[in-house]
């Protein structure tokens, strides 16, 4: 199974390669770690996504607004929010292998061994008593199970102890009493694990001492916190109301693997929910659903979301949980929604000396909202896509074809225009319904090899629909529409194509199913 999920990834990885959908970043230099640019289909996709969001939250909630702030912020802002002090990993090295490692991801590998070895234990037991198995019972009362679980939640303990006392030396020494070795050299040789901040930064100017010294913005947000003012006066906003944006984000992320899932420059989708304090869990509440909507509407199928609730809460939050998508890899983070409380806007405060409280007129007193934030990659968002829609299938006569199975109002290319064959008018006729279908959709064009051999490149990119012109079409102005995922074809007017692409690809027809 991790095999073959593996081998999709390294599929998708291939066909976004070759249909021009990501490219490694700079790859005539051989490349750069943990970069990458989206090509001409990529970028079709990564805009959809991104309309998608943007109209869902800002064209659908009235009361939430966007900015596009800038990527440098004023040096104190990291320390307010709290970035300069601990947005670090701890990271240890082996000195054999010279690799370096997450010190809380090799731990928390070995816990998921332990997991492992009860989930064996588990599908065991379940096996043999058959229907009258009961689960809970049984991860109650099986000594072993109970044993494995005791010393999993011991090592968590450990690790989390050692994390928010910033005890390194602890957490080394964990490693070593777990005997963890690299898994790459097998070696336990371990360096001391030292803290790593995980912001890139830079000079301002041409003076390089220390007060020039500026940081790449490491999450959309902050640049939402210092604006919550400006928005909430200039827009004459009520509470509850929400700030939208979208942007870079850079992480100098220790381990940066898994393709375009865990990368050092990113795009991050935040929206900041100002709401009075008290009223957060419910809000909280309101945008779990809202946001397990949006996604499931896409049609990706519901069993390929969870929700997965943080019991290790940043010291600032008061709930928190993740929307795992169900990757080549497993499941893993897709999206956060995150209660902060108060904790940024007071910081700003506190570090900048200016108010930044929102009087409410119903009540007649001020105060500092709380937030609830959603916050998304949209890079994870674009890999979610891909690797659920790629899909390979044996075709009836025996052939084979690599189809996209992209949501149709989020496809690069929503339509392509192909004459049968290039001669006898039908390029002319072809263009002409081009560039009438153009102003609604992104189409395309194309005359070369067979009608077949096109088919399936626009499956290969996930084009939903091919319009095939022929001579019929000269003499009764009617085309045939072909279907992406049943590959079926009918015959429609012309005139009829406008109204029945807009029912499937527009993207107020997936809004509409919010
Ligand atoms: P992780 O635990 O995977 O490092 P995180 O909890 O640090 O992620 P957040 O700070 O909550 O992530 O950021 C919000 C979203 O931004 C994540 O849900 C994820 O989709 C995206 N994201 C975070 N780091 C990266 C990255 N290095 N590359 C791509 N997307 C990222």
């Amino acid at each position: 199974m991790a095999n073959s999920d593996d081998n999709l990834l390294k599929k998708v990885i291939a066909h976004a390669k070759e249909y021009g959908f990501v490219f490694p970043s700079s790859e005539i230099y051989d490349g750069l770690a943990a970069a990458y640019d989206y090509g001409q289909n990529g970028v079709e996709l990564k805009n959809n996504i991104k309309e998608y969001w943007w109209k869902f939250m800002t064209q659908l909630h009235e009361n939430i607004v966007g900015i596009d702030a800038a990527i440098f912020m004023h040096p104190t802002t990291w320390k307010a929010s709290g970035h300069v002090d601990a947005f670090n990993d701890p990271l240890i090295d082996n000195k054999d292998s010279k690799k370096r490692y997450r010190a809380d991801v090799l731990i928390e590998d070995a816990i998921a061994k332990i997991e492992d070895k009860i989930n064996k234990e588990v599908d065991k037991a379940a096996k043999r008593f058959g229907d009258s198995f009961d689960r809970e019972m049984y991860l109650t009362t099986n000594p072993r199970v109970v044993e494995y679980q005791k010393k999993a939640d011991e090592i968590n303990q450990r690790m989390k102890d050692a994390i928010e006392k910033s005890d390194l030396a602890s957490l080394r020494q964990l490693i070593i009493d777990l005997e963890i070795a690299d898994p790459i050299s097998g070696s336990r040789n371990w360096t001391e694990v030292r803290q790593f901040n995980l912001m890139f930064s830079t000079e301002l100017g041409s003076v390089a001492d220390e007060a020039s010294k500026i940081y790449l913005r490491p999450e959309t947000a902050q640049g939402i916190f210092v604006n919550f003012l400006n928005v909430q006066k200039t827009g004459r906003m009520k509470i509850p109301f929400g700030i939208a944006q979208i942007g870079k984000a850079f992480r100098n992320e220790i381990i940066a693997r898994q393709f375009i899932f865990r990368m050092r420059e990113f795009e991050q989708m935040e929206m900041q929910f100002f709401v009075k304090p008290g009223e957060e869990m419910k809000w909280y509440e309101f945008w779990k659903e809202k946001r397990i909507k949006w996604h499931k509407v896409l049609g990706l199928g519901d069993d390929n979301y969870r929700f997965h609730d943080h019991l290790n809460l940043a010291h600032y939050a008061n709930a928190a949980c993740d929307i795992q998508f169900n990757f080549p890899m497993g499941f893993k983070e897709l999206e956060g929604i995150h209660s902060r409380t108060d904790f940024d806007l007071k910081n700003h405060e506190k570090y900048s000396g200016k108010k930044l409280q929102y009087f409410d007129t119903e009540d007649n007193k001020s105060y500092i909202p709380y937030v609830v934030e959603t916050s998304i990659g949209l890079d994870r968002m674009f890999l979610a896509i891909l690797s659920n829609s790629y899909t390979e299938e044996k075709l009836e006569d025996g052939s084979e074809r690599t189809v996209l199975r992209i949501p149709a109002p989020l496809a690069p290319c929503k339509v392509a225009i192909l004459p049968l064959v290039k001669k006898d008018g039908l390029p002319e006729k072809s263009e002409e319904i081009m560039k009438e279908l153009r102003m609604d959709f992104k189409c395309y064009y194309e005359d070369k090899d067979t009608i077949g051999k096109r088919y399936r490149r626009m499956d290969a990119i996930g084009t939903p629909y091919c319009i095939t012109v022929d001579h019929q079409t000269m003499s009764d102005n009617t085309v045939t529409l072909r279907h992406r995922d049943t590959m079926e074809q009918e015959r429609l007017a012309i005139s009829a194509l406008t109204s029945k692409l807009q029912e499937s690809v527009s993207m107020s027809s997936l809004l509409n199913k919010i």
